[in-house]
């Protein structure tokens, strides 16, 4: 495993590997791995030949200027872990490296972008954006893994991937969670104990959520998750959306058929227009953004 700083000689490297016809997956990440990035880099090793691993905490993807500045970063556990899972590579730029200049490109993937993250965390996509774009012409890769933790992420991944008009194709990881449930994060170590001790009643409630909310509804059930992750007193919900899948737009209604069928209605994107699909298991989401403290934590969960 090599940790490589320079783009130039990272691309050398990876000419070396095209012209013995290897692939090559791509595994974007902020560092401070955990076995959630590990899931994605073992799923790139299994499909290709080499796996690159970036490591950059690209500053253009926060909002919240003491979010970046806290932001766990140990480059040399990192690389340990990276060379026991027989990662070929971490890519680990400066912010020089990535940004010689300031980025004023603009990205936007309506409706994808404009509801939850995007409409909490502004600007927060399009510097997503503009580092997965680079790192995708950059390294050029047969394959790129993202994780469905971000599931928002992964699916204006999709979005900019096909406007790119590139190859590669965007490969999508299921969530990896602590034993009692918790989303890994690499921000969970920033937790208070207390709040550590008390978060897996963000998933344990999304579960629940999930398997009851045909027989709650949609308004029951958003009132019953907002009630049960509140109810200690540690924790403030800042959102919790039922969505389309495919669409990410907010689920408005729940209906069963006569015939015995059930039929949803979403938000279109384009304010008061809604559209009706046939339910099936997992074609709703529902995805919490949670206060703990200073730290911010994000869950998802099939419907
Ligand atoms: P990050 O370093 O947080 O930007 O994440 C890098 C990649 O790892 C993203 O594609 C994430 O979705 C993915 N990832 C982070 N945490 C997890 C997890 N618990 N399970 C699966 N994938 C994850």
């Amino acid at each position: 495993m090599q940790t490589i700083p320079s783009i130039a000689e990272l691309q050398a490297r990876l000419g070396d590997h095209r012209a013995k016809q290897q692939t090559v997956g791509l595994v974007p990440t902020m560092g401070a791995l955990h076995e959630g990035h590990a899931s994605l880099v073992r799923r790139a090793l299994e499909e290709n030949d080499i796996a690159v691993v970036s490591n950059f905490v690209n500053p253009t993807q926060f909002n919240n200027p003491d979010d970046l500045r806290t932001y766990p970063r140990d480059a040399a556990a990192d690389a340990a872990l990276l060379e026991s899972l027989g990662a070929h590579y971490m890519f680990a730029p400066s912010v020089e490296e990535m940004y010689p200049q300031p980025d004023t490109r603009h990205f936007s993937f309506p409706p994808l972008d404009t509801v939850m993250e995007g409409a909490n965390r502004p600007g927060h996509f399009n510097g997503v954006c503009q580092i997965v774009s680079k790192l995708f012409s950059i390294v050029e890769a047969d394959r790129a893994y993202f994780g469905e933790k971000d599931y928002q992420q992964l699916c204006i991944v999709r979005a900019l991937a096909r406007s790119m008009g590139i190859r590669t194709e965007v490969v999508d990881c299921p969530i990896v969670r602590e034993e009692d449930g918790l989303a890994k994060s690499s921000r969970n170590q920033l937790l208070s104990p207390e709040h550590r001790a008390a978060a897996s009643i963000i998933h344990r409630t999304l579960k629940t959520a999930g398997r009851e909310f045909l027989r709650r509804g949609y308004d029951d059930t958003r009132r019953w998750v907002v009630e049960q992750i509140e109810a200690g007193g540690l924790f403030q919900v800042e959102y919790f959306t039922q969505a389309d899948a495919n669409t990410l737009q907010e689920l408005v209604n729940l209906e069963r058929n006569p015939e015995g069928g059930i039929t949803f209605t979403c938000k279109t994107g384009e304010g008061i227009e809604t559209i009706q699909k046939p339910y099936t298991q997992g074609s709703i989401m529902g995805f919490i953004a949670v206060q703990a403290g200073p730290v911010r934590l994000i869950d998802n969960q099939r419907f």
